[in-house]
């Protein structure tokens, strides 16, 4: 009734003023983490199905904080509405552009970037200035982006789509599965790669198999690579390699680790 809702608003209000100050308190203390070398890279390797061998790795941002790592689930929304994630952004862009080539051994890598980020007109430049000044070849970045930055500006997203793969950057449809209208993305743009969301990989049920399996038609008909996200069981990893996937990433090849964790699992993982 109208008389509850007025006593919860009366009830609810100050809190709503408290939650507020903490939430400006975090884009602060985010906005100086930028500045403040507080954020770091961690990768996660994906290997091609075929041999098992590196096929790259995708960069993932963490904050460190009062001794402690927050995942990035828990501050790219706050930094995507305040408008932080591009500063973020573009650290991220640089610092995985650079480790890529000087200690990753040249190794192909994936960074995210969120809608925000991909509505920013300087994204396009900052990619070309990274890679000149890391010296990483085009071919060996790509970017990660979902349907929800496709979402946003139709006309704009199929610009910066064209101008990175114009330059020989690669570019991927991430989280693939999970939004309302995978299938027509697909089929208004180009994407190198399409990376199946880990609720398909993970499933029990047949029938999510076999949308897994169409997906693996399609994709090769439309001679895009694809990459199985969040690989946790040998059973998994055997039942995409014969439905023909491509490359798989996920806890059981390895979890995202250091650059120098990296170091150690390629050294490990070379075919004898
Ligand atoms: P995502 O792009 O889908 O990244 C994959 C997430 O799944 C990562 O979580 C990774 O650690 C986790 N993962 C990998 N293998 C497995 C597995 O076998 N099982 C399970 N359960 N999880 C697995 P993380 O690092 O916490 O990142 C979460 C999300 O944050 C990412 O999802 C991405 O959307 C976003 N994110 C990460 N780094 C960046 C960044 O630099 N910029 C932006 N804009 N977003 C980022
Ligand atoms: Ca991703
Ligand atoms: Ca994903
Ligand atoms: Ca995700």
């Amino acid at each position: 009734s109208k008389k509850r809702g007025r006593h919860r608003y009366s009830q609810y209000r100050p809190q709503m003023g408290h939650i507020l100050r903490l939430r400006q308190e975090l884009e602060q203390a985010l906005a100086h983490a930028v500045s403040g070398e507080e954020l770091e890279l961690h990768y996660q390797p994906r290997i091609t199905m075929a041999t098992g061998e590196l096929a790259g790795y995708e960069a993932l941002v963490r904050w460190r904080r009062n001794g402690g790592l927050i995942s990035p689930d828990d501050f790219i929304s706050i930094a995507e509405e305040g408008g932080l994630i591009v500063a973020i952004g573009e650290w991220v862009i640089f610092e995985a552009c650079r480790a890529a080539a000087e200690e990753l051994g040249g190794a192909a890598i994936s960074i995210n970037i969120s809608p925000r980020q991909f509505q920013d007109p300087g994204l396009v430049s900052a990619i070309d200035t990274a890679l000149k000044e890391s010296g990483l070849p085009h071919s060996r970045l790509e970017i990660e982006i979902t349907e929800s930055v496709l979402i946003e500006d139709d006309e704009r997203a199929q610009q910066v789509i064209t101008a990175l793969r114009g330059m020989g950057v690669r570019v991927a449809l991430d989280d693939f599965g999970t939004g309302y209208s995978s299938l027509s993305y697909l089929n208004r743009f180009t994407f190198d790669t399409i990376k199946i969301d880990r609720s398909f990989v993970q499933s029990d049920d047949e029938k999510t198999w076999n949308i897994v399996q169409s997906i693996m038609q399609m994709s090769r008909s439309l001679g895009t690579s694809v990459v199985a996200e969040g690989v946790e069981t040998l059973e998994q990893l055997e039942r995409l390699a014969a439905e023909g996937c491509d490359e798989a990433q996920g806890f059981l090849i390895s979890p995202p680790g250091s650059a120098q964790e990296m170091r150690d699992y390629a050294k490990k993982s070379v075919p004898a």
